[in-house]
């Protein structure tokens, strides 16, 4: 059978690896398991090049034009600029699907775009086709956003400061107000809008799976439950159809410049190392990155560290230049050489966490490289940088025990973490931790389970394949 005889499903990735990957992973499946074509639409702006070389040869990809967003933060890190990009992407993404649509014999069969991607949903409606929201996060998020939605039912957004805290989510997760996701108050208005966008959605594809989130799966089966007679509140159906995680067996375009990472790796004793990375993102500033160098130093164990140009207000134009290296204590190289290795911006990271040497991972929590580190059974020091990253910190520390977590921001406003403080934190991962590192491997075996023939994620997104292929035999 030729993929362009098969029923096409349109996915619409913002940009950003941790969205575009699990998008790609989520597209595969629909083609090599349920007998869909599938094309996945990216971003010009903020483009990642290396990143669309690696996706699934099974996969078709198409890539919007450019718009104008020169007024706007020019950061990819930024929610309201990924939604405000598709925002205005919307004509383009309008003739794309449809030419799509046009330029096949087969009929389209959905719409899916990520959850800052969801002003398209109303594309679905218009061409009769059923669109499904993917959110690349937690339920748990998804819980707060259903949340915050209900609440603000038919009234203007309100603020943080109506929310209750601790905010306790259907399944349990218990939230204090640091740990909101974007606990930022001028950001709530924005974060109702966007949940009330995912209203328009005829499901929610979640990249997680049961036994991450045991209890919030079971209450959203409640929440489901129309009661009789009410004019309830609507919220769609949610299906967790993951994990969703980037496959180590296809090359990394740049593996050439990375390998030195793997070859490190290689000659270090089995559960050894120290992974420390803070996804594609994240940032520390000078001060912190300078402590948590002397906190790898002092903690006397072996590490390796992709460090990213610290965050500071006067520029890039500093001492260190752009060179992430640059910016670390004068010596610190020299005198961690041989037990650690410091590396620029970025390494393969599902081989670096799947490589027998690796311990352990100081992480921001960044829900992908969380499901990796699930993937492949290594607790986590959960440090918590921006969005959702601190209630991701919550469940894996308090509701799963995978993960110790570094010390929140103190009352005074001071949030360094000290040197001492991650030292004792790595220490007790490597060395002792067989309670968390138990836990993680239990995980990881569940989620091993989950994407077996009769597992809990697969029977999801069968579910969700046959709701499609029922609606393509009504359409007109
Ligand atoms: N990543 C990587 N190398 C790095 C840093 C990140 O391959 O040095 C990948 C990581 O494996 C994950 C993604 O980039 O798939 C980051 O997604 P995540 O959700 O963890 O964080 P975000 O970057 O969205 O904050």
């Amino acid at each position: 059978e030729r993929l362009a005889e098969r029923p096409h499903v349109v996915l619409l990735a913002s940009p950003g690896a941790g969205h575009l990957i699990p998008l790609a992973e989520l597209a595969r499946r629909l083609v090599e398991l349920h007998g869909f074509a599938a094309t996945v639409v990216t971003f010009t702006n903020f483009s990642a090049p290396e990143l669309l070389a690696c996706l699934p040869a099974s996969v078709a990809t198409a890539a919007l034009p450019a718009v104008q967003i020169d007024d706007l933060p020019a950061t990819a890190r930024n929610g309201g600029v990924l939604v405000e990009l598709s925002r205005r992407s919307l004509p383009n993404i309008r003739a794309l699907v449809r030419s799509i649509s046009n330029s096949s014999t087969a009929p389209l069969a959905a719409l899916v775009p990520d959850f800052f991607c969801s002003s398209a949903l109303p594309i679905a409606v218009e061409l009769g086709v059923p669109g499904y929201l993917f959110v690349p996060s937690s339920l748990a998020y998804v819980a707060f956003t259903r949340h915050i939605v209900e609440l603000n039912q038919g009234a203007a957004p309100g603020e943080y400061r109506d929310l209750v805290v601790p905010l306790e989510l259907p399944g349990g997760v218990s939230l204090c107000g640091a740990d909101l996701p974007d606990p930022e108050h001028q950001l709530y208005p924005q974060l109702v809008e966007w949940g009330r966008s995912y209203c328009l959605a005829d499901g929610v594809l979640v990249n997680t799976f049961y036994e991450m989130e045991p209890a919030t799966v079971e209450a959203f089966k409640q929440l489901a439950v129309p009661e009789q007679g009410s004019c309830a509140f609507f919220f769609p159906p949610v299906f967790p159809v993951g994990p969703f995680v980037r496959q180590t067996d296809r090359h990394e375009p740049t593996a050439g410049a990375l390998s030195p990472c793997l070859e490190w790796l290689d000659r270090q004793p089995a559960g050894s190392v120290v992974y420390v990375a803070f996804g594609s993102g994240g940032a520390l500033s000078v001060e912190q990155t300078a402590e948590l160098a002397a906190g790898l130093e002092a903690s006397g164990q072996r590490f390796l560290w992709v460090v990213r140009m610290p965050s500071t207000d006067v520029g890039r134009c500093g001492a260190g230049g752009d060179d992430p290296l640059a910016w670390l204590p004068e010596g610190f190289l020299a005198r961690t050489s041989g037990r650690g290795l410091a590396v620029a911006a970025w390494a393969p990271q599902v081989r670096v966490l799947a490589h027998p040497a690796t311990a352990a991972f100081v992480s921001h929590c960044g829900w992908n490289s969380t499901l990796e580190s699930v993937g492949c059974g290594v607790p986590m020091l959960a440090w918590p940088l921006y969005a959702e990253q601190r209630m991701n910190a919550v469940l894996l520390e308090e509701k799963l025990g995978m993960a110790l977590r570094v010390p929140p921001a103190r009352e005074d406003g001071r949030c360094l973490v000290t040197r001492h403080e991650i030292a004792k934190a790595v220490k007790e991962l490597v060395e002792g931790g067989q309670k968390v590192r138990r836990r993680v491997e239990d995980l990881q075996k569940a989620a091993a389970r989950a994407w077996l023939p009769e597992g809990p994620s697969r029977r999801a997104l069968e579910q969700v394949a046959v709701k499609w292929k029922a609606a393509l035999g009504t359409a007109k």
